[in-house]
């Protein structure tokens, strides 16, 4: 592992903040080392974002809130749904019928520096354009996320 971040005690809590282009809606999020980070190449995350990959960190529900506005929702997949500003359109987050996770877009953080992917998913509908990290793993579907 490369990342800075894992060489952190598992349960230092990092305070996170982000937020979608406009400002119109805000979130903090509390980040753990051991927290799964992950590019994604699947089709749903291409079309919701424009981007041949898009970049999560996924956090308990508890440890995520909004602190400003609030994000408009769909259902891009049975018992998913994406989370997104209803005026610039940045996508913020995704959450998941059970409650399980909560999945954060990197790309949305005020400090996108602050969180290091560790981890590649959807590898079989990757674009094959799109550039891979060869030091990282890659899973042809989803990434195992052990929370
Ligand atoms: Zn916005
Ligand atoms: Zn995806």
């Amino acid at each position: 592992m490369r990342a800075d971040q894992r060489q952190l005690p598992a349960d230092v809590l990092m305070n996170l903040t982000g937020g979608c282009l406009c400002g119109g809606v805000t979130y903090q999020l509390e980040f753990k080392p051991r927290d799964v980070a992950d590019v994604c190449f699947c089709r749903e995350c291409r079309k919701a974002s424009g981007a041949a990959a898009l970049p999560w960190v996924q956090v308990p529900p508890a440890r995520f809130a909004i602190t400003r506005g609030a994000a408009k929702g769909y259902a891009s997949s049975p018992g998913a749904r994406r989370w997104f500003c209803g005026d610039c359109g940045t996508p913020l987050y995704m959450t998941d019928a059970q409650g399980r996770s909560v999945g954060v877009t990197l790309g949305s953080l005020d400090n996108p520096e602050a969180i290091r992917p560790t981890t590649q998913g959807w590898m079989c509908e990757r674009v094959s354009w799109q550039a891979l990290d060869e030091t990282l793993p890659a899973y042809e579907k989803a990434p195992p996320y052990d929370l």
